[in-house]
């Protein structure tokens, strides 16, 4: 397969672009693998690169019931940060963002990491407060964190509504310089190729339909394209990890499946450098840049439970009323797409990364907002966990069985309910 390099580009211009390879190829299934995972997403894929680059198992397929990166992968607003607080999350996040730093030479992949800083506003002394403590918390256990004045606020993100008669006035911003964006589909076709390069089947358009046990194991996976077997399993398919669940016969999960919109404003000249973020009370809002010039806006999910993929305009209204009252300047700026995303909320807002009761099954779900952020270091751990059958200390309690010991990992501290975890 062609490496990229400036000197790969500058070949293929002068030849009519014709020296391009494909990326990955389209093979069919086998009848078993070692390891299958279920979920062409980037956390499959990455769980897939990383079992074969860090621990040599190449035997894999990957199944992916539509085409891989059309799930969240590719539905996401591309935020990628690590101000978390909480032990094994702060610890994974920031293991995250290290990944990302050097995840384009990596995957000999653009990945279109751009570090141009996480803004959280603050809109009260209390605020202020809080943020300090976690930003402190961040400093000590070896990330970056800090915060701005209302003063160098206005310096750097100059066109907020910072007018004394502004619905919710702003005090300062609690700020993240290495976290930014980066290009999702990219992501998945850069881990994809890599995978593929090492042998690794990724298998589209076939959907598990059904589970087939032998006791407490995982005998074979009845799929749109025939049945599969397996020596482990692993699934990893964001807002549908309670159906698999259930296919595999274990009951319900501590999670709620909701939708999540996106929305994409039509192109501006450079406007907003960084990533901002508005949160008060229940309403939670935030927007980017692309490098296409369209501003990227996200919002709170849809509030009720779903597994579509699209959403409703009550949460239209309400991010395009967060938009006007944060930047009056775009009053007339014409959102042109929206679209949705069925998300997995976990009860306490953390993710699951662990062993399940069945011997050779693994689980990586329950990533509420916030998977693409965590995908490198989640293909890292959950690959780990897959070759040594056990969790690396950072997850371990990541697990199913942290509410019977009373330890939530709840970093907003909203409590068990799923929907307040954004
Ligand atoms: C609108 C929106 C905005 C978001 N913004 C951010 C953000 O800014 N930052 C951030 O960190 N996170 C964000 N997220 C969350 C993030 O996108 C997800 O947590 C993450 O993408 C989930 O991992 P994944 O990429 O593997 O999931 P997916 O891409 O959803 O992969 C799962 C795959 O499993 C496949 N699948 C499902 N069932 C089956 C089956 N039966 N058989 C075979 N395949 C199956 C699906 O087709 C899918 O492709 C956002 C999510 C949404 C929806």
């Amino acid at each position: 397969m062609t490496r990229f390099s400036a000197w790969s580009v500058f070949c293929n211009g002068l030849t009519g672009q014709k020296g391009w390879d494909r990326q990955w190829r389209d093979p069919e299934p086998k009848s078993g693998y070692e390891v299958v995972i279920v979920g062409g997403g980037i956390h499959g894929l990455a769980t897939a690169c990383y079992l074969a680059r860090n621990h040599g198992i190449t035997n894999i397929a990957v199944l992916e019931k539509g085409w891989i990166g059309g799930g969240n992968a590719g539905r996401n607003t591309t935020i990628v940060r690590s101000n978390y607080f909480r032990p094994g999350n702060r610890e994974f996040y920031e293991h995250s963002l290290n990944l990302w730093e050097n995840l384009s030479h990596e995957l000999n992949y653009n990945v279109m990491f751009s570090q141009r800083s996480h803004v959280s506003l603050l809109h009260s002394p209390a605020a202020i407060d809080r943020a300090a403590r976690g930003y402190n918390i961040m400093r000590l256990t070896g990330s970056d964190g800090e915060l701005w004045s209302l003063d160098a606020l206005k310096k750097n993100v100059p066109h907020l509504n910072y007018g004394e008669d502004a619905r919710f006035p702003i005090f300062g911003a609690a700020v993240q310089r290495r976290a930014g964006t980066a290009r999702h589909d990219a992501v998945a076709w850069g881990y994809a190729r890599a995978a593929d390069q090492a042998g690794v089947d990724i298998i589209q358009n076939c959907e598990v339909l059904g589970v087939t046990r032998d006791g407490g194991e995982i005998r074979s996976l009845e799929t749109s394209r025939g049945t599969i077997s397996g020596r482990k399993f692993g699934f990893a398919v964001a807002g549908n990890t309670s159906r698999l669940w259930q296919m595999a016969g274990l009951g319900a999960l501590p999670i709620e499946t909701h939708k999540l919109q996106a929305f994409v404003t039509e192109p501006l000249k450079p406007l907003l450098d960084q990533v901002v973020v508005f949160g008060v009370g229940g309403t939670h809002f935030y927007m980017s840049q692309s490098d296409k010039g369209g501003l990227v806006f996200g919002g709170d999910l849809d509030w009720y439970k779903s597994y579509a993929q699209r959403g409703s305009l009550p949460i239209v209204q309400d991010v395009a009323e967060c938009a006007v009252s944060m930047m009056p300047c775009l009053g007339r700026i014409r959102l042109v797409r929206h679209w949705s995303g069925a998300v997995d909320m976990s009860m306490d807002g953390s993710f699951f990364m662990c062993k399940t009761p069945l011997d050779n099954l693994y689980l990586n779900g329950g990533w509420n907002y916030g998977g693409f952020k965590a995908s490198p270091a989640s293909g890292w751990y959950f690959a780990d966990l897959i070759a040594n059958n056990r969790p690396h200390e950072t997850i371990a309690n990541h697990d199913l069985k942290r509410f019977e010991r009373g330890y939530h990992i709840d970093e907003r501290g909203a409590g068990p309910d799923p929907k307040l975890h954004g």
